[in-house]
């Protein structure tokens, strides 16, 4: 669903800029982890360019209508739709589209969506595109990774990162604190039920609660990356860190990091993540 009220506000004001004094560039490259926005700051550009309205991009003329209903002839959008890659066959009729002129208006916007998922064949065959188009096209790339991009896309491309200056926050601020890597973080995915878990089991230690060592077996088996066997001693930690602000939990809380520690430095001698949590629920029987 695009939304054109949900974009990047700096990159928007740069974009603008470029657009009136006529210095929009034919190619882009939007860097942003959070991909949608970026993917509605491209719809936001192709509006602010075909806009009617007063207030440009009104999103309710009918231009803007038509663009944002994917239904302009002059917006072309191309992803991977929940594929792995994006290869040449799917690049290739648009960028033959691109060599027309544009139908409605003067210029034509193309949009990549999920960019670092271009296979090597589909990259190069955008490469006279993005240096030279042979009509008038702005193209769009989006990504979450500049890193995935190939260099000899990404050295033709005007990059506009999203992302400087703000600060991760929430859970992957957390996480990056922690030493995970952005990697590491894609990999964790969504933690809602790790965390369920990972809480059950900590207040069935803290409770005596045999079930603990129920819990330490079913937390060590859906855990085999590295990165997921990580995440749960690092949660215990937190767990832990914050009961030691709770004077009725304080004591337990401090025996708990001491375990922890204990288990860190288990660890590192190679003890498996099951032995671990087991040590720690026998610890707390
Ligand atoms: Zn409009």
């Amino acid at each position: 669903m695009i939304d054109i009220t949900n974009v990047g506000t700096k990159q928007t004001q740069f974009l603008r800029r470029a657009y009136e004094q006529k210095r929009l560039a034919h190619s882009y490259l939007f860097v942003d982890s959070d991909e949608s926005r970026a993917l509605n700051t491209a719809y936001w550009l192709a509006c602010l360019f075909n806009c009617t309205g007063e207030n440009k991009p009104d999103g309710t003329c009918q231009n803007c209508r038509q663009i944002l209903s994917g239904n302009h002839p002059d917006v072309l959008l191309v992803g991977p739709e929940g594929k792995q890659t994006l290869g040449i066959d799917q690049v290739r009729p648009l960028k033959e589209e691109l060599a027309k002129s544009p139908v409605e208006s003067s210029r034509r916007f193309f949009f990549i969506n999920e960019a670092q998922k271009l296979t090597l064949s589909a990259a190069n065959g955008l490469l006279n595109l993005l240096e030279e188009p042979v009509a008038p096209v702005v193209t769009i790339l989006i990504t979450n990774n500049s890193d995935q991009i190939l260099p000899t896309v990404r050295s033709r491309t005007q990059i506009i990162n999203f992302d400087n200056g703000e600060k991760p926050s929430g859970k992957t601020a957390m996480l990056l604190e922690n030493g995970f890597s952005k990697d590491e973080i894609d990999e964790l995915g969504n933690l809602e039920k790790r965390d369920q878990e990972i809480k059950y089991f900590y207040q069935e230690m803290l409770e005596h609660n045999s079930l603990a060592l129920v819990s330490a077996h079913k937390l060590s088996e859906n855990a085999k990356l590295g990165s997921e066997q990580r995440y749960i001693l690092v949660r215990l930690k937190l767990l832990a860190e914050h009961d030691l602000n709770d004077p009725r939990k304080m004591e337990m809380a401090a025996q708990m990091l001491k375990n922890l520690i204990e288990v860190d430095k288990m660890r590192l001698s190679n003890v498996s993540l099951r032995n671990s949590l087991d040590y720690l629920a026998l610890e707390w029987k």
